[in-house]
């Protein structure tokens, strides 16, 4: 396990260890490496108070007031270096009142949310590579959890849960990632405590959300948002199109507006967190929209005006940054766009616009979604097929120029019988003209009659 921790976290150990600290390799560096997995941050967790780990790093700086110091590497960004806390007394269930330090590893482990989290690493590095080793200390029995696939909770999961209420979203976050399953007493706690996610921030909420949405199966991840209770409290709106039927004669819509929202987020081809949200949103206008057209049948009426306007307002709920909630209020805005066959150019490039270049692919990867996600077979329609078609000619006309004419300099010369000169350029530009304002008139037969009418 030690070969696969690089030689600049290996000397940040060093460090800290040969100044007469106690230092471990705590969080998602070690649950990586148990696992096997690729490692994004390393985190390491110290007796050395925080001015002590500055002494050792004169590069580090203070991170917050809970003793992390970051010390920046050359390879793998800020490493952070915490001084051993226990669990302090929660203010308003997401803030410890005070930072309460620790005495040994164990107290740090013991105020860790989850036993796969809860597992230290102290390496013993040897002069000969091979022999250096790690050591594990793992009270709650984390690694055993890590091989069955379990989320649970260090100690008593509801206690847990009402001291820092962002462990709620953590645990249906973490079990998304790693396509884990919630031990039956942490799901329970987290099914009872699930209220109260509100007094948790929108920006940190919006940042799990986005981990569930980036995921591999982020559909599964909404579900047990949904079933947790959690859903209910962050996205209201969706939950509200629970039972809201949209069964019309004739179409392939068979679930109700919620379903579908959540099957669109299964099925759009994106891989982006913020097109899978504008997909998973694309419907949320419909509960407010519900209509009856003349025969009687249900119909959401500019039911995306109503979505983008909520989307809107659950972005900046969510603090979302006006570049990615303008672009899920776009998406959601002209999700409803037709593929007529008979749509003409200017109607395709007037689409282009109003959405954006930039969004284009989205807009059909959010499409497929709906598609899908609406009980219809095939992911495109040969409608579809046609208008993506027809967006890339008009993304893609190679500008004309005097070297598109269907004819040369040489058919002027050949056809007034005159000698090449600066007449010839002038007759090409006129024809270029011409031919710019109407590229019908591009053809040999035409041109080549032009030039005789040009050359009197
Ligand atoms: P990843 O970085 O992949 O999201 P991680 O487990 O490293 O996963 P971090 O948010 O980086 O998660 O936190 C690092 C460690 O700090 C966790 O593994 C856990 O031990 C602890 N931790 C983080 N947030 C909490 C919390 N709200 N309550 C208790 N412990 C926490
Ligand atoms: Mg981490």
């Amino acid at each position: 396990m030690v070969k696969e921790i690089p030689q600049e976290i290996i000397s940040i150990f060093q460090a800290l260890s040969s100044a007469g600290f106690e230092v471990y390799l705590v969080g998602g560096s070690v649950r990586g490496l148990l696992m096997k997995r690729p490692v994004k941050d390393w985190d390491f967790a110290t007796n050395a108070t925080p001015e002590q780990i500055q002494s050792v790093f004169p590069n580090a700086f203070y991170e917050n007031k809970f003793g992390t110091v970051g010390v920046p590497t050359k390879e793998h960004g800020t490493v952070e270096i915490t001084t051993y806390r226990k669990e302090g007394k929660y203010i308003d269930k997401r803030r410890p009142e005070s930072v309460t330090w620790g005495k040994t590893i164990e107290d740090d482990l013991s105020r860790r949310d989850f036993t796969i989290n809860a597992i230290a690493l102290r390496l013993v590095i040897a002069s000969e590579a091979r022999q250096s080793k790690a050591e594990v200390v793992d009270p709650y029995h984390g690694q055993d959890d890590i091989k069955a696939g379990i989320i649970r909770a260090v100690g008593d999961p509801s206690q847990r849960f009402q001291e820092d209420a962002l462990r709620l979203l953590r645990a249906v976050r973490q079990t998304t990632q790693l396509k884990f399953t919630i031990e039956e007493t942490t799901w329970k706690a987290v099914m009872e405590n699930a209220k109260l996610i509100t007094h948790v921030s929108g920006e940190r909420i919006r940042e799990e959300l986005l981990k569930i949405l980036g995921s591999q199966n982020p559909y599964e991840g909404f579900m047990l948002l949904d079933t947790s209770g959690l859903l209910q409290e962050i996205l209201p709106e969706l939950t509200v199109g629970k039972g809201v039927s949209q069964v019309r004669p004739g179409r392939h819509h068979t679930t109700d507006v919620f379903t579908h929202n959540t099957l669109a987020l299964k099925f759009t081809t994106s891989e982006d967190s913020i097109v899978r949200f504008a997909a998973l949103l694309h419907d949320v206008g419909k509960p407010k929209s519900i209509g009856k057209d003349e025969e009687g049948h249900v119909i959401f009426y500019n039911h995306e005006v109503a979505g983008a306007q909520i989307a809107r307002d659950i972005c900046d709920r969510l603090h979302f940054s006006k570049k990615e909630r303008d672009k899920i209020v776009t998406l959601i805005r002209w999700h409803m766009f037709t593929v007529d066959e008979k749509i003409t150019d200017a109607a395709v490039r007037r689409f282009i616009r109003r959405i954006g270049v930039e969004n284009v692919k989205d807009m059909m990867d959010l499409r497929i979604g709906d598609r899908l996600g609406g009980g219809t077979q095939v992911a495109e329609s040969w409608r579809l097929k046609l208008f993506k078609k027809r967006i890339e000619e008009q993304l893609a006309p190679a500008p004309f120029s005097i070297n598109d004419l269907a004819i040369d300099g040489n058919d002027i010369i050949k056809e007034l019988g005159i000698k090449p000169g600066p007449k010839i350029g002038e007759i090409l530009q006129k024809l270029f003209e011409e031919v710019d304002e109407d590229l019908s008139k591009n053809t040999r037969e035409y041109l080549l009659g032009k030039i005789l009418e040009l050359g009197r």
